[in-house]
């Protein structure tokens, strides 16, 4: 196993309203937490040190999507900057859901040679009354886009740590098979 540490980083996009900044503060909140020293990203930018699978890594987790939303200068460097993507949509709200395919879309464009982890996330599964997105589509989808699949709520905290190890799991997995 590796001694060096190593460094991920993850790139929240998704509707606005989705809960990326929800998921972003609970990943900040916990213990150990610092925010980031990332100066080009600026301020929403957040790392963490995390042990997965008994190999350390560190995640740095970019949550620009919404901020300065008119900015496409913005929106463009995370397209680029990611090692990997969290793909983030609302269970409630189907709009959202096809937005995630239009940036699965946008994101292939960017990055043409890269073989980029991404993780495909339908948050907001505790209102489960207001469900519009059935957790079948939402893997099916993940099939077409060639990513992982993960229901989560931030609002509950279910699936939350999951996520996060799950994205560092497929980081590993994609630089492993090179
Ligand atoms: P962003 O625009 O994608 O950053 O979304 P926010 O994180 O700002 O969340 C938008 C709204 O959804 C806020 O009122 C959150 O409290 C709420 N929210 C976020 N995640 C969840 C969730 O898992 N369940 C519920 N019920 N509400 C959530
Ligand atoms: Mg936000």
């Amino acid at each position: 196993s590796e001694s060096g540490n190593t460094y991920y980083r993850v790139v929240l996009i998704g509707e606005q309203g989705v809960g990326k900044s929800t998921l972003a503060n609970i990943f900040a909140g916990v213990p150990d937490s610092v925010d980031g020293d990332c100066d080009m990203l600026g301020e929403n930018t957040y790392e963490r040190n995390l042990m997965v699978d008994g190999e350390s890594a560190t995640l740095i987790l970019i949550d620009m999507w919404e901020n300065k939303a008119q900015d496409n200068w913005i929106r463009e460097q995370c397209m680029q900057v990611g090692d990997a993507y969290l793909i983030v949509y609302s269970i409630t709200d189907r709009a959202s859901f096809e937005k995630a395919s239009e940036l699965r879309i946008q994101l292939r464009r960017a990055r043409q040679t890269d073989n980029i982890p991404i993780i495909l996330v339908g948050n907001k599964s505790d209102l489960v009354r207001c469900r519009e997105v059935s957790v079948s589509e939402g893997r099916a989808c993940a099939v077409v886009f060639d990513c992982k699949f993960i229901e989560t709520s931030a609002a509950v905290q279910h699936n939350v740590k999951e996520l996060f190890e799950g994205i560092v799991r497929q980081v590993r997995l994609r630089r492993d098979s090179k």
